[in-house]
């Protein structure tokens, strides 16, 4: 049973983010091979994949090096974990290269496998911080309304969607959110970039002044917005947010899912939003998405804490079976050696001019209120009428209807609500950004 693969796949699969209710009459469409920037289907169809996946295949789908690293691990350790003091040198290596390599302070690196993991990790680390320094009741995390950290209990309940939440029961207690630093939807008539900033700082200080700052633990922020449509924070945003934090001894977390390991220009997306976290969780490009592999960089103060509380409870009760796997920390160093071999960030910074400008000369056309992005990252937000700024009726569908269109000229894009998301593999040419954009326009021009 080679063919036939969509009857197939929808008797089996239970799909993750699909509208379940109409899978049946859309079908799935079923990919076989890739090469380079490009995926093929199981017709032979090549698309040029704009989203990377989903935000994560840095290096593309046919890294000779990476497939070797993965089968030199499987045959020679395929297995081994760090639990109870057992290790292994993939996982010792890539501790000690991210170490290295972080724009902040690192004691210690622990594993997961996957974003979610990584954030719901941070979540517990800052509650049973708080518990070894004796403040029990700081344990609230503030999220932003938008943001995406992932979608187990804690992570889905930092994430800043209506979808994730409803009916899940999410979010748990303790988690708040604040406003989207998006400047285009929420700043009032005649605001500017700053003074919608200083608004945004001064309302989070309002929020932790009124939950109590002795109840407030941490704040978590992507640098530049993925799934909550890509949205770039107007200048000196972290600065004044972070300002707030130092006042009130609020922990900050950097999700770096995607903005890590070049994505906006430089290695970290910290670096190029200006900020300072205390910690950062790291996943998709970590691994080039080859394996799956995440990562928390834990501060001295968070490691004493969790010595401490080690030494009162026997030990640190948290870790995963698959904690720091040794084949896809072998993929991740070899992915990083890449990285740093290829100058990855000097090639983001050498053709995202281009993106971003293909992608700005959008600006005027008759569907689009707004493009933006920064480095290889970036969206179209589609609208009803550009001087209102109104969305259109969610039922008219004009999302799906892009996608679908951009899929039938070779392209991979994702609809993210309104916004219409671009994330290509960071090893795109400027010819290969050309064609992208070109093929866009087509679809663009279709939706109407
Ligand atoms: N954080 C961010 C910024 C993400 O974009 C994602 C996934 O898209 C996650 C966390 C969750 O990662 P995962 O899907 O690997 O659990």
């Amino acid at each position: 049973m080679t063919d036939n693969y969509a009857a197939r796949d929808l008797a089996t699969i239970a799909h993750p983010y699909a509208n379940l209710a109409t899978l049946p009459d859309q079908g799935p469409v079923v990919m076989e091979r890739g090469d380079g920037v490009y995926v093929y289907d199981s017709a032979g169809k090549p698309y040029l994949e704009g989203m990377s996946g989903l935000w994560c295949a840095s290096l593309g789908f046919s890294n000779a090096e990476l497939v070797e690293a993965a089968r030199e691990q499987m045959a020679r350790l395929p297995f081994n974990h760090l639990f109870a003091g057992r290790s292994h040198d993939p996982a010792i290596a890539l501790a000690e290269k991210l170490k290295d390599m972080a724009p902040i302070p690192v004691s210690r690196v622990f594993f997961c496998n996957s974003g979610s993991e990584a954030n719901d990790t941070q979540i517990k680390l800052v509650w049973y911080m708080n518990n070894a320094l004796g403040r029990p009741n700081k344990k609230k995390i503030i999220s932003r309304q938008r943001a995406y950290h992932g979608v187990t209990i804690a992570s889905a309940s930092l994430t800043g969607l209506p979808g994730n939440h409803a009916d899940f029961d999410l979010p748990i207690a303790g988690i708040l959110h604040t406003a989207c630093p998006h400047h285009y939807r929420y700043a009032h008539e005649g605001e500017s970039e700053e003074d919608f900033a200083t608004r945004l700082a001064n309302e989070l200080e309002e929020m932790i002044l009124r939950e109590g700052p002795d109840t407030v633990a941490a704040f978590i922020a992507e640098p530049v917005m993925g799934a909550g449509g890509v949205i770039v924070p107007p200048a000196g945003y972290f600065e004044k947010i972070q300002a707030v934090l130092d006042r009130y001894d609020v922990y900050m977390i950097a999700d770096e899912v995607i903005c890590g390991f070049g994505r906006l220009g430089e290695m970290f997306g910290s670096q190029a939003l200006g900020m300072r976290p205390d910690s950062m969780s790291l996943a998709k490009a970590l691994s080039a998405a080859y394996m799956p592999i995440s990562a928390v960089l834990i501060p001295e103060r968070m490691y004493q804490a969790m010595v401490d509380e080690s030494r009162k409870n026997g030990a640190f009760y948290h870790g995963f079976t698959y904690s720091g796997h040794p084949v896809a920390a072998a993929v991740a160093l070899k992915t990083i050696e890449i990285y740093e071999r290829d100058d990855i960030v000097g090639h983001v910074r050498k053709v995202a001019p281009l993106f971003q400008q293909r992608l700005r000369e959008f600006s005027e056309h008759p569907l689009v209120g707004e493009a933006r992005g920064m480095g290889l990252m970036g969206a179209l937000e589609l609208v009803a009428d550009r001087k209102t700024k109104a969305a259109f009726p969610a039922q008219a569908g004009v999302g799906a209807m892009f996608t679908r269109y951009a899929a039938e000229e070779g392209l991979i894009a994702r609809s993210l609500g309104d916004s219409m998301a671009l994330c290509p593999p960071l090893i795109i040419t400027e010819s290969e950004i050309d064609l992208l954009f070109e093929r866009l326009a087509i679809a663009l021009d279709r939706t109407t």
